[in-house]
């Protein structure tokens, strides 16, 4: 093969690959070129996930008629010219290749007025090729308009997530950016429908609320810190509100949204320890700092930055969150209480286990942990349990229970949720599903984004016993839950599972079926902390026996911790003695 030169074109479809690989990243650059053009309101219009139509109207300062074939040519932008500006970028645009990407990928409209023009002019490009200028009569402003993205290049098209997924980072990304840059009037509306709106404000709350509902943002308290160069400000969760992923910590560096694992990372190490494993916080953060020590030239969509004293700004950030978290007093309510009255921030799980360590630690014993005794437990033939007789409740998270071949621990929350999601899944592959219809209809607000998932899944929480349905914009009202769910709060359950679905945006068909089971089944589990009656007791340690895996909660965790005959008898001495 002889070496050629890529024609125009094709470079550019190249490039359009690092800038723009889906809808999402085409609105993010047109909003970035809006909010670089000074306006004070800015609207979004969405069809079909972005795929046939996206259009950004904005009411900043224009494009002179004269630059418009020069804005959508590659590498020309009128935000840069030295390169020691590169290390001092205050635009979020600066790199002048996304609309010649975006042109060389979609058919792109653009219409544009400065304050000094009479009349605006509007530019075509197809694929890369512009038509003539023409005159057109709009206000003040931008206007552009993106249709049939990817119609040239049919081996991105496959590589699209669902149009539900494509449109929710869409959403995800307009609020983000309306949390950030609050003085802007902001406005998403998909397939015609107003899915998001700002006032311009400057009230970041308002939009907190828009984005995570009234009742969530109760338990998100503002920051504001500063130190040296680096000045924090946002919303940070307490202790209550968690998420099973780390997609609600969201981070802007000097106004620029930034997914940057190690940021994030550090976000996440100033919870440590204060959250179950496996939870994450929800966080908004506003990190300003001079931008010449911050490098955001390295990362083709500019999603990650890099700092010149990293050190620096993750210890901030830790500190920043930490002070946040420790100013808080958490309210006490009955499940903060442990065993002894006292109260107490950690799950009563982890505090009485802590508990036991210290009291076997401070013995002159050779100390015995719970978790060595775990290690040392000896597999028994076959999953099923034997017949067990209740002794009791300890601690009102444990039962513990006597079989022929020793003692069992058993943990009723992770038992329970065993023995739920079995009865669940039985009925559901049996069609015979029943369910409840509750008094009062309970509603639930959502994020746009959540929303939009639970939508997607109403058929599937309908088959197992969930009768939900969509009552205002991203409002739900839940009429009826399966029966075998008595307890728990069911509107608990269904948050967490439109964060299971968030997790894993394309379940297949039965796997959906079980992972909503599962969450829902943690959720309305009796949790640890809570004291049951002899007969609750015994009903949870027959249907246990009645499992067919009763040895491990549908997450994977175990519900009980068998110590054998053997083992009680080695630890006792009894053996050596003998
Ligand atoms: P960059 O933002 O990196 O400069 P773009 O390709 O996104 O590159 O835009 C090229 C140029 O077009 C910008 O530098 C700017 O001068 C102009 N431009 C683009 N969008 C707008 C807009 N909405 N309002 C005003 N000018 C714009
Ligand atoms: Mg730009």
């Amino acid at each position: 093969m002889t070496i050629k030169k890529l024609s125009d074109t094709i470079a550019s479809q190249i490039a359009a690959g690092e800038v723009v690989d889906r809808p999402v990243s085409v609105v993010k650059e047109l909003i970035e070129n809006a909010i670089d053009a000074g306006a004070s309101e800015i609207q979004v219009e969405i069809q079909k996930a972005g795929r046939e139509f996206i259009r950004v109207s904005d009411n900043g300062e224009g494009i002179p008629h004269e630059e418009l074939e020069l804005a959508v040519s590659r590498h020309a932008t009128s935000k840069l010219s030295k390169t020691e500006e590169l290390f001092d970028i205050k635009t979020l645009g600066f790199r002048g290749e996304a609309l010649a990407s975006i042109g060389s990928v979609s058919h792109l409209t653009l219409i544009s007025r400065q304050a000094n023009e009479d009349v605006a002019a509007k530019l075509i490009v197809d694929g890369g090729v512009n038509s003539p200028l023409q005159n057109v009569a709009v206000a003040i402003g931008t206007e552009i308009t993106v249709e049939d993205l990817f119609y040239n290049v049919p081996a991105r098209l496959k590589f699209l997530r669902k149009d539900i997924t494509e449109a929710k980072h869409i959403t995800g990304l307009v609020t983000r950016y309306a949390m950030a840059y609050p003085h802007i009037r902001w406005s998403l509306t998909q397939d015609g429908n107003l899915e998001f709106q700002s006032t311009g404000s400057k009230n970041r709350l308002e939009i907190l609320q828009a984005l995570f509902g009234t009742h969530e943002t109760k338990s998100l308290m503002p920051l504001n810190f500063s130190e040296k160069d680096l000045a924090i400000e946002g919303f940070i969760s307490d202790l209550s509100l968690t998420r099973s992923n780390r997609k609600d910590i969201t981070l802007f560096v000097n106004g620029r949204w930034v997914q940057d694992p190690t940021l994030t990372a550090a976000v996440i190490k100033a919870y440590n320890t204060m959250l179950m494993v496996g939870r994450y916080p929800v966080v908004v953060l506003f990190l300003t700092i001079p931008t010449n020590l911050v490098d955001v030239n390295v990362h083709p969509t500019k999603a990650e930055v890099r700092f010149r004293d990293q050190d620096h700004v993750f210890s901030g950030v830790q500190r920043a969150i930490r002070r946040g978290l420790l100013a808080y007093t958490p309210i006490p309510d009955l499940n903060s209480l442990n065993l002894w009255g006292r109260q107490t921030q950690a799950p009563i799980l982890t505090s009485f286990n802590e508990q036991w360590q210290a009291q076997t630690a401070e013995s002159t014993q050779t100390p015995i942990g719970v978790e060595a005794l775990a290690t040392q437990q000896e597999p028994l033939p076959g999953t099923h349990l034997p017949l067990l007789r209740l002794v009791g409740q300890v601690a009102s998270t444990y039962l513990v229970a006597e079989g022929p071949d020793g003692l069992y621990l058993i943990d009723q929350h992770a038992a329970h949720e065993r023995v739920l999601f079995d009865q669940m899944m039985a009925q559901y592959r049996a069609s015979t599903v029943s369910s409840q219809k509750l008094i009062d209809a309970i509603p639930v607000e959502l994020s746009p984004e959540k929303a939009g998932i639970l939508e997607a899944n109403l058929a599937t929480m309908a088959s197992l016993g969930f009768e939900i349905e969509l009552f205002g914009p991203n409002t739900f009202l839940i009429r009826s839950i399966p029966t075998i769910v008595d307890r728990g709060d069911p509107k608990d359950a269904i948050l967490a599972v439109v964060d299971a679905f968030e997790e894993d945006e394309t379940p297949l068909e039965n796997e959906a079926q079980a992972k909503v089971a599962a969450r829902v089944c943690k959720g309305m589990a009796v949790k640890g902390g809570q004291s049951l009656t002899e007969p609750e007791q015994r009903s949870l340690l027959l249907n246990l026996e009645a499992s067919q895996s009763p040895r491990t909660c549908p997450h994977g965790r175990p519900t009980m911790i068998h110590l054998s005959a053997n083992i009680l008898e080695r630890q006792f001495g009894r053996r050596g003695a003998r």
